[in-house]
């Protein structure tokens, strides 16, 4: 599998990517589009079913890719997988489908990548009942400190949405969390990882060399367990 080298500029979520110097990057699969994780220089992948694209006919075609995947050398993570309630359909198959990745990522000991948009108490609730061992991201986060605080008291990790991320209203939010529990990414929008990095560390008063090395730290820390499996 593909790992991040120190110095690299970690994008933790990404569609679409393609290879360039310095960045490493999560690119993520979903499960209906039917790609397969591939051997790219600097890319890494997750694999799961967004909510998005899920619906009673294709429930069980999709999950069994997933588990066929799930052992795939490039894949680091399954994701991103959770709960839309703007898109998708009911809440009763989001929450099943979620639940049956969660339990196939515990099985492989793997981290999941959340996607979540106002489900918060469902999602809660699934980690409730699971008690997963293994870490949870959410990517695309850009709620407010509360909630923030009590995803980071159930020992997840939080990536922000680019758009929010960029904006000067976010620095006051990212100077309250742990540095040790965040990750940074595009989701494949048309928006630069460096400048994200940039602006962050500004934020958070690090250089950007410094700001890389926290998140290769916490990339390692984050995969431990998936990564010595492959010793
Ligand atoms: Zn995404």
């Amino acid at each position: 599998m593909n790992l991040p080298q120190q110095g690299d500029y970690i994008d933790i979520h990404s569609h679409g990517s393609k290879p360039a110097d310095w960045i490493f990057t999560v690119e993520n699969l979903m499960a209906h589009e039917g790609f397969l994780p591939g051997s790219v220089p600097g890319i890494a992948y997750s694999f799961g079913i967004h909510p998005w694209f899920l619906n009673e006919s294709n429930h069980r075609e999709l999950i069994k890719s997933v588990r066929e995947i799930a052992r795939n050398h490039q894949l680091i993570a399954i994701g991103e997988a959770g709960f839309d309630k703007l898109s998708g359909p009911s809440t009763e198959l989001q929450r099943k489908t979620f639940e049956e990745q969660v339990l196939i990522a515990e099985e492989i000991r793997m981290p999941v990548v959340i996607h979540c948009v106002r489900a918060w108490d469902e999602l809660l609730s699934v980690y409730k009942n699971l008690r997963p061992k293994m870490p949870w991201l959410i990517h695309g986060f850009r709620g407010n400190k509360v909630l923030a605080a009590q995803l980071l008291s159930k020992g997840m990790y939080l990536s922000f949405w680019f758009d929010f991320v960029l904006k000067p209203e976010s620095s006051e939010l990212l100077r309250s969390l742990p540095v040790d529990r965040i990750f940074l990414e595009t989701d494949g929008a048309d928006v630069d990882i460096r400048d994200i990095y940039k602006k962050v560390a500004n934020d958070l008063n690090f250089s950007v060399e410094e700001l890389k090395s926290i998140i290769y730290t916490n990339f390692n820390v984050f995969f431990a367990l998936n990564l010595l499996k492959h010793d």
